[in-house]
């Protein structure tokens, strides 16, 4: 029987054929001296050389973030071009089609007209949800591709995971799920399901989120093989030089790029609360990306009036179940602010816009106030720390709880951390790019470093916190840990692994880890651990340092005198 995973089997002809264009140094790994290979002007000015071709470092860094390996990612100029790729690879003009969850991005059908590929459109629930098996049954014997959005554009909502894992199992061609908008929600990306569906291509982007639009860097995370033959047919130099360098330096500081993310996340629920009560809005759609579609009584009034005061908004109004619709980016406070404003009751009545739209006092602006967030005085606190081996970026907030963000490179390393911030029912986010080729030594050290230091600057005067221990059970294994955060250094480590790794990292690295932790936490640490399985045992200590963590630093009441007898900590 023929393996419906060959994706061979699926490429066009012509590109399954094809011997791609190869550079000098695509052969020579090592360091030259002098380059007279490429007919390069060798005199320098920052750009006179060309730049990687397989952008190995801007790859070497995502595959930390997207936790998937570099030879899994392509990129491209802009997602437009892997969409571009993706019917030049698998179909053949003037005899294929592929299917559309409509209404969607418009590219998709721009692109497989230039590539004179036929556009089936298989609609979305009146709700914008995906009808898998509607979908289905709109492929035809030419169809090659289907292509999801997720969250979707212009609509805004996620599609249904279940609904495209279930056209994932009854599609044989390429499925393509566009996550342009993923940083935005809570829902994990399908990147995870690539092992299970190599004939699944996701694409993301450095264009929203990230906040890189002009430098026009797309992502298609798929199977290597599809990736490598990409990679053959794009461009040799797609993304200049400029761009890669300004992309890692933009990029080594992921969490600001984070942080925000969850700011627009906020604004959006503020922009649709206040919207939502406008006299001349029908229906604000529910959002997991940074826009709100958003339909209006008199669209073109709408339109029109935000234009006269320089505000510039998308009329989706065209697209399929999209009658009388505009799409709104979410923008900085004061540009929503400024949205509501001019669309409120208020300005309508008055016809005002522009420079006195703050004056407007109507129910939207007080809606507009209502989401705002008051500067509590939460203990927070982000350090970053750069040498030749790593940067480590760490978030904390000892009195909010959020979804850890970790991404190290070291899966196992990822785990624990994950652990200190479920249990720690704290903020936690850490990133490292680290010297991995190497060994693990510089990642896991620099990251109990910055940890520490984090978590040492977030406590601040230690008002009101405690000094506790906390002994857990993990299946057979067994772990206890005594934490005093009194600002001595102290450090006892009774735990007995049996084998030299667990997972990808080296099991003396656990050691090290605390120790450097409890030197820059400024504390006693005391951890005992014992088990058969070296995992459980590891996730013990992480899941016990955690709690007595947790109940170290929590606040009893309020500003609470230092718990010792000296009255300082
Ligand atoms: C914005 C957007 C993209 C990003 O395109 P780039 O070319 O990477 O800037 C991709 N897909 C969808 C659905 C989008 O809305």
């Amino acid at each position: 029987m023929e393996d419906k995973n060959n994706i061979r089997r699926l490429l066009r002809d012509n590109i399954a054929s094809l011997a791609p264009y190869s550079t000098a140094r695509d052969d020579c790994r090592v360091q030259m001296d002098i380059y007279l290979d490429a007919n390069e002007n060798p005199y320098p000015n920052g750009v006179n050389r060309y730049p990687s071709p397989h952008q190995t470092r801007l790859k070497e860094m995502l595959s930390v973030l997207k936790k998937i390996p570099s030879e899994n990612i392509f990129l491209g100029n802009g997602s437009d071009e892997a969409i571009d790729l993706v019917f030049r690879l698998f179909c053949p003009p003037g005899r294929s089609s592929m299917v559309q969850a409509v209404p969607t991005y418009g590219m998709y059908s721009v692109a497989a007209a230039i590539n004179d590929v036929r556009v089936i459109d298989a609609p979305l629930r009146e709700n914008f949800s995906l009808d898998a098996d509607s979908l289905l049954s709109k492929v035809e014997h030419d169809t090659k591709v289907i292509f999801l959005c997720s969250p979707n554009n212009p609509s805004g909502n996620l599609l249904d995971r279940d609904g495209i894992i279930r056209i994932l199992d009854n599609f044989d061609g390429i499925t393509v799920v566009d996550e342009a908008y993923i940083d935005f929600t809570e829902e994990e990306s399908m990147v995870s399901l690539i092992g299970r569906y190599p004939r699944l291509i996701v694409l993301q982007t450095l264009s929203k989120a990230w906040g890189m639009a002009g430098l026009r860097i797309g992502l298609a995370i798929s199977d290597k093989f599809t990736v490598e033959v990409m990679s053959r047919v794009k461009y040799p130099y797609n993304i200049s030089l400029l761009n890669q360098a300004k992309a890692e330096e933009l990029m080594r500081d992921p969490l600001s790029a984070y942080e925000k993310a969850e700011e627009i996340k906020s604004e959006r629920e503020r922009l649709a609360t206040g919207l939502a009560v406008i006299d001349s809005v029908v229906k604000v759609y529910p959002s997991d990306a940074n826009f709100l579609l958003v339909q209006f009584k008199d669209k073109d009034m709408a339109f029109d009036r935000l234009m006269q005061a320089g505000i510039i908004v998308r009329d989706r109004s065209s697209a399929y179940m999209c009658a009388g619709c505009l799409r709104i980016t979410v923008g900085t406070p004061e540009e929503n602010d400024r949205v509501l404003a001019v669309l409120s009751d208020k300005c309508a009545s008055s016809g005002c816009a522009g420079s006195d739209a703050d004056s407007s006092d109507g129910k939207a602006s007080d809606a507009a106030m209502a989401g705002r967030q008051a500067g509590a005085a939460e203990r927070c606190a982000s350090c970053f720390r750069r040498t030749g081996e790593t940067a480590v970026s760490v978030r904390v907030n000892l009195d909010k709880f959020r979804k850890p963000r970790i991404a190290t490179g070291l899966a196992f390393l990822n785990h624990m951390l994950e652990q200190i911030g479920w249990h720690g029912g704290i903020t936690l986010d850490v990133i490292c790019f680290g010297d991995l080729a190497t060994d693990d030594h510089h990642s896991v050290e620099d990251v109990a470093i910055v940890l520490g230091d984090c978590l040492k600057e977030a406590l601040g005067n230690k008002a009101g916190i405690g000094r506790y221990g906390f002994s857990l059970p993990m299946d057979e294994a067994e772990a206890t840990v005594l934490l005093d955060l009194g600002g001595r250094i102290d450090f006892l480590w009774d735990v007995t692994l049996h084998e030299p790794k667990i997972g990808d990292v080296s099991a003396q690295m656990f050691r090290h880890f605390f120790k450097s932790l409890s030197e820059h936490l400024c504390c006693n640490l005391h951890i005992k651990a014992a088990g058969d399985n070296d995992h459980h045992i590891m996730e013990g200590v992480f899941k016990a340092f955690a709690r007595a963590l947790r109940m170290a630093v929590r606040q009893e009441h309020g500003a609470s005198p230092v718990p010792s007898s000296k009255g300082a900590l």
